[in-house]
C-alpha cells in the first residue's frame, strides 16, 4: 500500500450519540445502544441509541410543538438558515468526508468529490427554492382566486446507509425550506455523519424543528410512520421496506415520497465511443462499491461490438485498486456491512448456479493491505440472459451482468422487463437512435453518452417498483406543501 497517499485528516466525533429531540441529546427510553463500526477494519467508532416507540412519541411531540412558529418564519429567515447550514458543512467537509468513509467503507476520494459537495449543494439549492412558495393568483372577471402553499406539519423521513449524509441533506433541506418540522430516522448501520452533522448545526435551528431518532427499523419505523401527528413520510430504502411504508402510511392516509431499489440498464450500441463507454461503465459499476440505487448493473452490449467493448471494459475494471478506503489511490473500498458482504458473495454462487460466466472477479479481495474488511473484487458476469436472478434482483455491490443484444426491439423488451425503473444510459453516436431508445426506456433517468451525471435541479425518482415522487428538484416542494384555494367574489354574488 502507498502510505503517502493515505489521508491525514482526523475527524472529531463523539463516542456516543443520543437521540436529538427538542434541541437536546437524550438517551433512549430503553437504554440499549447499537455500535457503529468501520467495515474496512472492524474498529468500533461510536454508540447510538436503539430507539423505542416511546422515544418516537417524544420526538414527534417536540416537532409538533415547534411547527407553528417554524411554519411562520419568513422566506428570508429560512433561506439564511439553510445557507448557514451549507456553510457549516463546507467548513468541516474534509472531516465529514473521512467520517463517511470510516463508517460506510466508501473511498474518501468519492466522499470528497461527490457526497460532500452534493450534500452542501442541497442546502444551497433549496435555500433559493423558498421563493417558489409564493403562491398563485387567478384573475377571473368577477372573482379573485388565491392559491396558498402551506407546509404540512411534522414529516417523517427514513434513510438508508449507502450515502447517509447526502440522503439526510436531500430530505432535510426541502422539508425545512417548505416550513415543516422533521423527525428523521437514519440507518442503524451507518449514520455517524448524520449525527455529527446534526450536532454541528444544532444551534442554527429552534428546538424541535429537526429531531433525529436512531434505532432498528422494525422497532421505531412503524411507530414513526403511523403516529397520528405525522403528516407525510419520505422514505429511501429497499422496495420491500417501501411496501411496508405504504401500508403504514395508509393507516392515517398520509402522502409518501418513495425512492426504492433499481436494476439500471447501461446500453452500448455499435456506434458508441467504446473507450468512453467502457471507462464509464466501470465507474457505473463500482462507484460507491455498487451500493447505489442507480448502479449500472445490467450492461446491454450490441453483438457487433461485444468483443471489442468487453476487452476495453475488462481492462478498465481490472485497473481498479481494491483496498483501504482512506488511501486516495483506492478505487473500490469495503462493502458497508457483513450483511452486504454475505449478500454480494451469495450472488457469485447464484451466478455460477445459473450458468453465467465470471469474466472477471467473482471472489473476495484479499490483497488489500488490511487484515479484515468486507472487500470483493469488481465482478463482470457474461452469458447472462435478462430473466436470470442476477439480472433481475438488486445485488447492491460491484457486480454487472453483460447481456448481448441484436435488435432494438429485442433490446427494449429486455431493458423494460424489470420490476424496477430508476435510471439507465444509452451509448450511441447516432443521436436519433439514442433518443429513440431513451424515449422507450421505462425509467426515471436516462443518460446519453454519460452516467451518474445529474446536474442540480434535475429530478431523481423511479418508474414502477423503484418508487414514486421526485427528489433533487424544486418540484419536491409540492410534496412538502399542501395547496389551499381561497376564492373572493369581487361583487356580491349570493353564492
Ligand atoms: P432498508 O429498506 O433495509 O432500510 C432503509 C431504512 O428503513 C433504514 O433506516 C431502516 O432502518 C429502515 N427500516 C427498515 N425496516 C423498517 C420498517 N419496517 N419500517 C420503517 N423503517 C424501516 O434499505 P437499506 O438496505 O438501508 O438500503 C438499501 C436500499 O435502498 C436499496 O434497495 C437501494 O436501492 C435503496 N436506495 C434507493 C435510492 C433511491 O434514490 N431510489 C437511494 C439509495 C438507496
Amino acid at each position: 500500500m502507498n502510505a503517502e497517499a493515505k489521508i491525514s485528516v482526523t475527524p472529531t466525533f463523539r463516542a456516543e450519540y443520543g437521540h436529538f429531540i427538542d434541541g437536546a441529546w437524550i438517551g433512549s427510553d430503553g437504554s440499549k445502544v447499537i455500535g457503529l463500526s468501520n467495515p474496512a477494519t472492524g474498529q468500533h467508532l461510536a454508540n447510538i441509541q436503539a430507539g423505542t416507540p416511546a422515544d418516537v412519541g417524544r420526538a414527534v411531540a417536540a416537532a409538533k410543538r415547534a411547527f407553528p412558529a417554524w411554519s411562520r418564519t419568513s422566506f428570508e429567515e429560512r433561506q439564511r438558515i439553510l445557507l448557514e447550514i451549507a456553510q457549516r458543512l463546507r467548513a468541516r467537509s474534509g472531516e465529514f468526508a473521512v467520517m463517511e468513509s470510516l463508517n460506510n467503507g466508501k473511498t474518501v476520494h468519492e466522499a470528497t468529490i461527490h457526497d460532500l459537495p452534493e450534500a452542501i449543494g442541497q442546502f444551497e439549492y433549496f435555500a433559493g427554492s423558498v421563493w417558489s412558495l409564493k403562491g398563485e393568483t387567478h384573475n377571473h372577471a368577477d372573482l379573485l382566486g388565491l392559491v396558498h402553499r402551506e407546509p404540512l406539519g411534522v414529516v417523517a423521513q427514513i434513510i438508508p446507509w449507502n450515502v447517509p449524509l447526502l440522503m439526510a441533506s436531500m430530505k432535510i433541506a426541502p422539508a425545512l425550506a417548505a416550513g415543516n418540522t422533521i423527525v428523521l430516522k437514519p440507518s442503524e448501520i451507518v449514520c455517524l455523519t448524520v449525527l455529527e452533522f446534526v450536532a454541528e448545526i444544532a444551534d442554527l435551528l429552534p428546538p424541535g424543528v429537526l429531531n433525529v431518532i436512531t434505532g432498528y427499523g422494525q422497532d421505531v419505523g412503524e411507530a414513526l410512520v403511523t403516529h397520528p401527528d405525522i403528516r407525510k413520510v419520505a422514505f429511501t430504502g429497499s422496495t420491500s421496506t417501501g411496501r411496508k411504508i405504504i401500508e403504514y402510511a395508509a393507516r392515517n392516509i398520509i402522502p409518501q415520497t418513495l425512492e426504492l431499489g433499481g436494476k439500471s440498464a447501461n446500453i452500448i450500441c455499435r456506434s458508441a465511443d467504446l473507450d468512453a463507454a467502457a471507462t464509464t461503465a466501470a465507474i457505473a459499476m463500482v462507484f460507491n462499491k455498487g451500493e447505489v440505487c442507480m448502479a449500472g448493473s445490467r450492461l446491454f452490449v450490441e453483438r457487433a461490438v461485444r468483443d471489442a467493448f468487453l476487452e476495453k471494459f475488462v481492462a478498465a475494471v481490472e485497473q481498479i485498486r481494491v483496498g483501504d478506503p482512506l488511501n486516495e489511490k483506492t478505487g473500490l473500498g469495503s462493502l458497508s456491512s457483513r450483511m452486504q458482504y454475505d449478500k454480494v458473495r451469495s450472488y457469485f454462487d447464484v451466478a455460477r448456479e445459473e450458468g453465467a460466466t465470471i469474466l472477471s472477479g467473482g471472489d473476495i479481495a484479499t490483497d488489500t493491505g488490511l487484515q479484515s474488511g468486507f472487500f470483493v473484487k469488481p465482478t463482470i458476469l457474461t452469458d447472462v440472459h435478462n430473466r436470470m436472478r442476477v439480472a433481475q434482483e438488486e445485488i447492491f455491490g460491484p457486480v454487472t451482468s453483460v447481456i448481448t443484444w441484436d435488435s432494438e426491439e429485442e433490446l427494449l423488451s429486455q431493458v423494460n422487463d424489470s420490476l424496477y425503473g430508476l435510471a439507465g444510459a444509452v451509448w450511441s453516436e447516432d443521436l436519433r437512435q439514442a433518443h429513440r431508445i431513451s424515449r422507450a426506456m421505462q425509467t426515471g433517468i436516462v443518460w446519453i453518452n454519460t452516467y451518474y451525471n445529474l446536474p442540480r435541479g434535475m429530478p431523481l425518482g423511479g418508474y414502477k417498483q423503484s418508487g414514486f415522487g421526485r427528489e433533487l428538484t424544486w418540484d419536491l416542494l409540492r410534496e412538502y406543501t399542501i395547496q389551499k384555494s381561497v376564492i373572493i367574489p369581487l361583487s356580491y354574488s349570493g353564492l
